[in-house]
């Protein structure tokens, strides 16, 4: 392994060792770890920040968004307890290093972004890194993807003020869906809603995080499919 990968790995150990009293565990899912691992992250980071693709912070990558937190991205990954059949909806594709860390985790990975130079190149990029399980669109996230409904898990990348009634309903019982709640730009609080199979929702705070905010009114130019 990479000197700097093996760093990245260290570090998110400590990290979860460290919020194990908020997130109920010592370490991640040993298959989320391998898939951290696996995930270059450099290739998701603009050329002029290479020197720190590896830190486990999260980085600009245009248009006012982020990349988030290696932490972050694998504790939330793990929180949806991927399964390999699994269907799963991620909401703010964003640079698209969730969408491929998840990609190695499950059957299929829809992803929606609203900024449509992010989507396209998150599109490029995930296809030129060979992830075929991918489909991404352009699109407004708060109202789901209901065509692909229902999934075993959706995950939000962005921060919502509320959760949003449409991913609720696009989640298949025994699903998981994980989203950040909280005002735009303040501390917002991590959160797990699981569905269970009589379809009642229990909702779990797990951590304090920072997010970019959800868009969630609607928006012009929803752009076609494009499958990677
Ligand atoms: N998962 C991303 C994180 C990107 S930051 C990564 O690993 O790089 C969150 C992203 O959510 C931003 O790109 C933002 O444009 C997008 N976003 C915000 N509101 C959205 C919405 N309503 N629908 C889809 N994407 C949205």
């Amino acid at each position: 392994m990479k000197p700097r990968i093996k760093r990245m790995i260290a570090d998110i150990e400590s990290e979860v060792a460290f919020t194990r009293h908020f997130i109920g565990k010592n370490k991640l899912a040993p298959e989320v770890m391998t898939a951290m691992r696996n995930t270059p992250r450099e290739e998701f980071v603009p050329p002029e920040l290479q020197a720190y693709a590896y830190d486990n912070g999260a980085l600009p990558i245009g248009q006012g968004q982020t990349i988030s937190q290696p932490y972050i991205v694998a504790l939330m990954t793990d929180l949806l307890q991927p399964h390999k059949d699994d269907k799963v909806l991620e909401v703010g594709t964003g640079s698209g290093y969730q969408t491929a860390v998840l990609s190695q985790l499950v059957t299929m990975v829809y992803t929606i972004e609203v900024i449509k130079e992010l989507a396209e190149a998150a599109a490029e990029r995930l296809q030129r890194l060979h992830y075929t399980n991918i489909v991404a669109r352009i699109g407004n996230g708060y109202h789901g993807w209901p065509e692909h409904a229902p999934y075993d898990g959706i995950i939000v990348t962005a921060a919502a003020s509320h959760i949003p009634q449409a991913l609720i309903e696009q989640l298949k019982p025994g699903g998981r869906l994980v989203i950040p709640i909280g005002l735009p730009y303040m501390r917002q609080e991590l959160m797990l809603i699981e569905k269970d199979d009589e379809n009642n929702t229990h909702v779990k705070d797990i951590l304090g995080v920072a997010f970019v905010p959800l868009q969630e009114e609607d928006t012009e130019g929803v752009g076609d499919e494009a499958t990677s």
